[in-house]
């Protein structure tokens, strides 16, 4: 059984007292949820005061990215030891802007999911493809590219700390969600994919989450997809409300 996650990016938005006041909101209005990870990704300095005010709830904390040195002479980076130590137990890695403004390759996305994974860390590994990539019919290659790339070199038991988060990069913060259907279609994909590269059983387990414009409407729709097992939500990730109604998409 697959444990669905759904996840919540704040990307650079709110201070640290409106990152504890709306994870103090959300967590009461998602205290009665049940068979669900629900996960919040602050900005780094918000993360340790969020970590104390979810101490007792069923809300799980993430980092938005990592670096994949434990120390040493990196300015401006920052350890997934060093995560653990604020609070997560999980870390987004290769988000589309990271790829798209901050030069993320798939090799640097490999490095730090190996990094997250030793330190205990449950990496959210993105990937996605582009408007014209999808327009040119190369979706499945760019995204065979990605997962193969990014995942490269994980054992078997590595992916008891991974989750696939398939974001069309052309329906991130568009309003323009991929349909049931498109997104299951590449869900399937990447499922068959992981079952070519890591074994079926691997596959099986492997939770792939969808991202894209996911709103309290649409999540029940996306969710009774065979393939897709949760959501990496922006916008909508917010405000408690429209958050706590996607991660009790299903009482
Ligand atoms: C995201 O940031 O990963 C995302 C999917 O954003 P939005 O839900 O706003 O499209």
């Amino acid at each position: 059984m697959r444990i669905p996650v759904i996840a919540g990016n704040w990307k650079l938005f709110k201070t640290i007292n409106e990152s504890v006041s709306l994870v103090k909101e959300l967590k009461q209005l998602v205290a009665n949820s049940h068979g669900v990870e629900i996960v919040v990704a602050p900005v780094f300095t918000a993360l340790s005061r969020v970590s104390e005010a979810i101490d007792g709830s069923v809300i799980h904390l993430a980092a938005q990215d990592c670096y994949w040195e434990e120390e040493g002479a990196f300015t401006g980076e920052v350890a997934p030891k060093l995560l653990r130590d604020a609070g997560c137990s999980h870390v987004i890695i290769g988000h589309s802007e990271r790829r798209q403004y901050f030069g993320e390759t798939d090799l640097t996305v490999n490095r730090k999911t190996k990094a997250a994974i030793a330190a205990g860390l449950t990496a959210i590994v993105c990937v996605g493809e582009t408007l014209q990539e999808r327009e040119s019919e190369n979706t499945f290659t760019v995204i065979e590219t990605q997962i193969t790339g990014s995942l490269f070199g994980l054992a078997g038991n590595d992916f008891n700390h991974v989750v696939i988060a398939y974001e069309p990069v052309w329906a991130i913060g568009t309003g323009k969600t991929a349909s049931d259907a498109q997104a299951q279609e590449v869900h399937a994909f990447i499922r068959q994919l992981v079952s070519r590269l890591f074994g079926q059983s691997v596959a099986d387990s492997v939770r792939i989450l969808y991202g894209g414009s996911v709103k309290p409407d649409n999540v029940k729709g996306l969710m009774a997809q065979t393939d897709i097992d949760g959501a990496l939500v922006g916008g909508a990730s917010l405000k408690a409300e429209s958050f706590a109604a996607i991660a009790t998409f299903n009482i």
